[in-house]
């Protein structure tokens, strides 16, 4: 740095700074404080704050189940379609049919596909 080497803050103020930000990587203390990596994993060592990759795995499987949660709302949210092949509605995330076992007997079943072209016309001619 061109402004000479910052100051080294107080353990009190690495303390402060741990509690609020204790979601941050090692690495984002150590650039700030101007330590190392290792100096901020012992310093969360002796200041009894848990070791950076536990929170990491934390927040990860936080993260993993938010997303699970969520792809699963929308898994289960139905469209206003209905399936050509059982007439049950459609989820949101499925193009044409309501299940997987549906859509092998829609792919299947010209039948089912000449029905969804005579829709689509009849449609069309309103
Ligand atoms: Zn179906």
């Amino acid at each position: 740095m061109a402004s000479g080497r910052r100051k080294t803050p107080s353990v009190s103020v690495m303390r402060r700074d741990l509690g609020r930000n204790s979601r941050r990587p090692n690495s984002y203390f150590a650039k700030k404080w101007g330590v190392s990596r290792e100096r901020v994993r012992q310093l969360r060592a002796q200041l009894g704050f848990p070791a950076s990759s536990v929170i990491q795995t934390a927040v990860q499987t936080e993260m993993k189940a938010t997303r699970a949660a969520d792809r699963a709302k929308l898994e289960a949210t139905l469209s206003d379609r209905f399936c050509p092949v059982c007439d049950s509605p459609v989820p949101v995330l499925r193009r044409t049919t309501c299940s997987t076992g549906c859509a092998t007997l829609y792919r299947g079943n010209s039948r089912y596909r000449y029905q969804k072209v005579t829709n689509g016309k009849e449609l069309g001619r309103k």
